[in-house]
């Protein structure tokens, strides 16, 4: 049932800016609220004098697109006199730096999650002006109450991460506590999709009470119950990940039994162990290679996550993650390679990428060339050193 179904009872339109990078956080909020979704900017502009709440959801990676949008709407709105549309923001980069969001013109912004406290901001919104314009966002206790989902996007099935990598925002936003969907209700939801695919901090943590070790039994029952939903399954891959540590026999051996990939996801991030826990990453470089060879034996590609120009990263944990890079080619896996970005509300938030030495650069532009590495790394490097 949506919460504020009546909305446009009561003359109110809302708007959903959609992209390609939120439509995932964008699908477990539009179904609650309803109004219209703008793929196109134009078309948005076009309608801008018909809505009174516009949304926007967005990562770091793309603040600088949205205060464009943004700077062209309130110029609109200022040439055209109009109080309306109010602007709200919310998503990772706005719940980590809310300033930044109020500064960009945002009227209000939704810190950590919306499902709770959106549609409980548009109903007071309806009524009366509101002062307090920075609010926290009230925390889904139970996932299986929400189920109104945008169609054919990836389900979420766990929120929260116990572990607190310094790079990471999903414990910032989601906190450490997790919470699962039942498998009831997961399975309700996926009937009518194509290929399963699923959203999740740590897929291997399905059903662990605190995220910590796989729950054998419940990933098992959550697998065996998927696997008799027409449409093939895709657990431990994209849009999700798994960590190293969490791979074993057993959780190993369930996604060959049910599921239909071919690859497993996973972060090493460095191939180094004194970097591993300067993150505080919570896994050694010996999990990583354990992860690989299980991989290989099981007649799975590995596809490794690595992250270059962390904070007091040297030469020295750089050769060891080239390392283990070509340890994971040699193997014939995937490397995905990023080059570090502070985001905001992380522990590295005021910290500065390491700039990377010309040996790193020369050999993973090699491996790029050839094909065997792929990710942002190149162009991340590149905006940070010409912004
Ligand atoms: S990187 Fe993964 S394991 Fe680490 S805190 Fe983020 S979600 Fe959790």
């Amino acid at each position: 049932m949506c919460p504020i179904s009546n909305a446009n009872d009561h003359n109110l339109n809302i708007g959903f800016r959609l992209t390609s990078k939120n439509r995932y956080s964008v699908s477990k909020l539009y179904p609650l609220i309803g109004g219209k979704l703008f793929k196109d900017f134009n078309k948005l502009i076009s309608n801008i004098e018909d809505l009174d709440i516009l949304i926007y959801s967005f990562m770091t990676m793309q603040r600088d697109n949205v205060l464009e949008e943004i700077n062209k709407i309130i110029q609109i709105k200022k040439e055209k006199e109009l109080e309306k549309p109010i602007l709200i923001a919310g998503g990772p980069h706005p719940s980590g730096n809310p300033k930044d969001a109020i500064n960009m013109g945002f009227d209000y912004v939704i810190v950590g999650e919306g499902e709770i406290t959106l549609p409980k901001l548009i109903n007071k919104l309806k009524k009366e002006k509101i002062e307090e314009r920075i609010i926290i966002g009230e925390r889904v206790k139970n996932l299986d109450e929400y189920n109104e989902i945008y169609p054919m996007t990836p389900i979420e099935i766990t929120r929260g991460c116990p572990f607190n990598c310094r790079f990471c925002q999903t414990p910032q936003i989601f906190g450490k506590e997790v919470r699962h969907r039942s498998i009831e209700n997961i399975v309700k939801l996926v009937k009518n999709m194509g290929d399963l695919r699923f959203i999740t901090p740590n897929a291997f943590c399905y059903g662990s009470k605190d995220g910590l070790k796989p729950n054998i039994e419940k990933l098992e029952r959550l697998l065996r119950e998927l696997s008799k939903v027409k449409g093939r399954l895709f657990f431990g891959t994209f849009p999700s990940e798994v960590r190293p540590e969490f791979i074993k026999k057993e959780t190993i051996e369930l996604v060959v039994e049910y599921c239909d990939n071919k690859y497993l996801h996973f972060g090493a991030q460095s191939g180094s162990d004194e970097m591993l826990r300067y993150i505080r990453r919570g896994h050694t470089v010996d999990d990583v290679l354990n992860a690989i060879d299980l991989c290989v034996e099981y007649g799975l590609i590995p596809k490794v996550d690595f992250i270059f120009g962390f904070p007091n990263e040297n030469e020295h944990h750089r050769k060891e993650s080239i390392e283990l890079i070509k340890y994971i080619i040699k193997k014939n896996g995937k490397v995905h390679a990023h080059y570090f970005m502070p985001l905001p509300g992380t522990y590295f938030e005021n910290s500065s990428p390491t700039p990377l030495d010309k040996e790193t650069l020369k050999i993973l532009g090699k491996l790029a060339q050839k094909g065997l590495i792929s990710g942002s790394w190149g162009y991340q490097y590149m905006k940070n050193v010409n912004p």
